[in-house]
């Protein structure tokens, strides 16, 4: 792990990188000591020992430190995730999935009845519940931005169609 630095000068005339979505279009805002992407349009300000940019605009406290001439992301309160998580989550996801297969392996539906495919599907919606419910943990417990995320990624993508679209 490297030792964090103090932020480099945010500036209008020398954007810099944006730490959440990487476009190179983070400025300082004038008459502020804040800057904003241009790109995803959200608002950071460095902390008050400087050696750290905050994510001011949203709920999730993120933040970043400037490492080597790229951002890095800076985790605080990091839960203890150990390898017994592993086994909890995938009984957590294959205890429900294995009482319901169990169910439709001794109680079968009628050959050739209209609701002949349920159990598969309720099989499958069962496995496919409690996954979600795992990944939601981990975003969870590592505060992953997942709508900032992707929310950054689809004004990238909107922008870059824009410019292919009016460019000769
Ligand atoms: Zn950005």
């Amino acid at each position: 792990m490297t030792s964090p630095m103090l932020l480099p000068p945010l500036s209008a005339s020398q954007p810099l990188p944006c730490p959440l979505c990487g476009s190179p279009t983070l400025a300082e805002l004038p008459l502020m000591e804040a800057a904003s992407c241009r790109t995803c349009e959200h608002i950071f300000t460095p902390t008050c020992d400087r050696t750290a940019l905050e994510l001011a605009d949203a709920e999730v406290p993120l933040t970043w430190v400037w490492c080597r001439g790229r951002w890095q992301r800076q985790w605080r309160g990091l839960p203890a995730v150990t390898w017994l998580y592993l086994p909890l989550a995938l009984g957590f996801v294959s205890l429900p999935t294995s009482i319901v297969a169990a169910g439709a392996y001794w109680f079968p539906p009628l050959p050739g009845s209209a609701l002949a495919w349920l159990p598969q599907v309720w099989i499958g919606l069962t496995a496919i519940a409690h996954l979600a419910c795992v990944l939601w943990l981990c975003l969870e417990a590592y505060q992953f931005p997942l709508w900032l995320y992707l929310e950054a990624l689809s004004r990238r993508w909107r922008r870059q169609w824009r410019y292919f679209r009016t460019a000769p």
